[in-house]
């Protein structure tokens, strides 16, 4: 198991991973399209790491750099069971360069997008071009969960939510419960 208390250990400055606070709708910044890498460094790689620890913690399999408040386009993912080892996967400049049928991914959700899911209209299968952590270029085929992923945090990059995705009506149902909900709170 992963200690969640982050905070004592940068304190002690044993490892200096941050938990992120994640951007939730109807934040601006979240329809906002992502600028690609231009360096890899060691901020960059924090950045990544604090990203990984974040979307572990939250939990997700997927977070996207926009989500935590920067526009890179940047994107982590891990689809192993919980019970497995983690997978930890970093997609720097991804692109989906072509895609193939069509799916209904049930029950979507997304850590930006709080208490609702919706079944959203998905390729079945995708190619993405990227490079790793390293700069090193990747290609990747995906098909089921992965290519859902993919195109989830994909379309963040681009400014996009699941719910953008969905027809109006279901959206509306969610975006009159969460204006209510924040008129509560004011
Ligand atoms: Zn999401």
């Amino acid at each position: 198991m992963r200690c969640p208390d982050s905070v004592i250990r940068s304190i002690e400055g044993v490892q200096s991973l941050e938990s992120l606070e994640i951007l939730t709708y109807p934040n601006n910044f979240l329809a906002k399209a992502a600028e690609p890498v231009t360096q890899i460094d060691g901020k960059l790689q924090k950045l990544i790491d604090n990203m990984a620890e974040t979307m572990y913690l939250a939990p997700g399999v997927g977070l996207a750099a926009i989500q935590v408040n920067i526009d890179q386009s940047l994107l982590v993912y891990d689809i192993a069971p919980p019970e497995e080892d983690k997978e930890l996967n970093v997609l720097i400049n991804p692109k989906i360069f072509a895609s193939e049928g069509s799916v209904v991914s049930e029950n979507e959700g997304c850590l930006s997008v709080p208490e609702f899911r919706a079944d959203v209209p998905r390729a079945e299968q995708v190619f993405v071009e990227a490079v790793d952590r390293e700069g090193r270029p990747i290609h990747l085929e995906a098909k089921g969960f992965l290519a859902v992923v993919l195109q989830h945090e994909i379309d963040h990059l681009n400014g996009r939510l699941f719910i953008d995705r969905i027809s109006t009506l279901k959206r509306q149902i969610y975006t009159r419960r969460m204006k209510k909900k924040i008129k509560h709170q004011s």
